[in-house]
């Protein structure tokens, strides 16, 4: 029974969304036109929601898990459940119904007429906090300006994927994951789907300014090069401007032996600013270097503790890497 359409959803405390998202998701499935399977991944999550993913998984055999033995995050959740599906069209949503299931008919349709991602585009956000808006639009403005592939602005994870890209997504090793730019930088033909983003149906937000600022860094140094130009950028203008300072202190000297603007409060401030121009470059180098590491390592991105109905998959797991 191989399915045709692969939902993936990562789960990370969402005991109080999970029925409303199983009822909502299941009605898309019985309409769709061929074999469904739903992926829900446990991304570590301390509350009841591995209990309830077990619930459904045994009533309904459409449901498949895959749980982790702590806390990933999302971008390592959702790349799980892409090394774990099976069918042909492959839909990433997130689990508190701020990605409406019911676009997904819509992206299928795109899909039929030959595009081999769909991804949804927000044209509103209701009801988040006004910081939040602000920091996501502004990111999405200076991540586009800055980045080498072209990401398009106030796109999330919620996509529809063909098996073709997936399966070049999975052949990519990094480890530091952004999946809208790795998703962004293979190519083929992308299409967007515009909608309005719900408000989350309950619960907290999973994603903490830590995790959401992790992110954007992350983005940042996986797509672009600018930031280590930067400070490349700012020693020259600090030794233009030190150049021209000496000039201004030898004129001074000249002119005004006498000015106390000559003495100490000069050097003080030069020290200053380019002992924090060099702090600046050392931390940009710090996080590309930090990267390097990490792939180095090839560790596995996640450690499985329990998986539920992908018995033939459990060898993928265990060749990787
Ligand atoms: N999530 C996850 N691991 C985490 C944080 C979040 O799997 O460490 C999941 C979460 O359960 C949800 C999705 O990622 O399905 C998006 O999280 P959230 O709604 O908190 O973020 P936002 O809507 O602000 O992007
Ligand atoms: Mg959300």
């Amino acid at each position: 029974m191989q399915p045709k359409y692969s939902f993936i959803i990562p789960i990370y405390n969402e005991e109080e969304t999970l029925l409303e998202l199983y009822r909502r998701v299941s009605a898309i499935a019985d309409r769709m036109d061929d074999l469904v399977e739903i992926i829900l991944i446990n991304d570590g999550s301390q509350d009841q929601s591995l209990k309830i993913i077990r619930e459904f998984h045994q009533q309904d055999q459409r449901v498949c898990y895959l749980s982790f033995a702590r806390n990933f995050g999302h971008q390592i959740a959702v790349t799980a459940g892409l090394n774990f599906v099976r069918g042909q069209v492959i839909v990433v949503l997130d689990a508190d119904l701020q990605d409406p299931p019911e676009l997904i008919p819509d992206m299928v349709e795109k899909w039929r007429q030959g595009y081999q991602v769909v991804y949804a585009q927000r044209i509103k956000r209701r009801k988040e906090s006004w910081f939040k808006r602000f920091t996501a639009y502004s990111f999405y403005r200076i991540l586009k300006y800055l980045a080498e592939v072209d990401i398009p602005t106030d796109t999330g994870d919620f996509c529809l994927m063909d098996r073709q890209v997936v399966d070049v997504l999975n052949s990519m090793p990094e480890c530091n994951r952004y999946i809208r730019g790795l998703r962004s930088w293979v190519g083929f033909q992308q299409t967007a789907i515009r909608f309005e983003r719900d408000s989350r149906f309950a619960g907290e937000v999973k994603y903490t300014f830590g995790k959401s600022l992790g992110l954007a860094v992350n983005s940042l140094v996986s797509f672009s090069k600018v930031p280590l130009r930067l400070s490349t950028y700012i020693g020259l203008l600090s030794a233009a401007l030190a150049l021209f300072m000496s000039v201004l202190v030898l004129y001074w000297r000249l002119t005004e032996p006498d000015s106390p603007l000559t003495g100490f409060a000069t050097i003080a401030m030069a020290i200053f600013f380019l002992g924090s121009v060099q702090l600046i470059s050392i931390g940009i180098l710090g996080e590309y270097i930090g990267r390097i590491y990490e792939e180095v390592k090839g560790r596995p991105l996640y450690t499985l503790a329990e998986v539920g109905g992908f018995d033939s998959h459990l060898k993928f797991y265990k060749n990787q890497r």
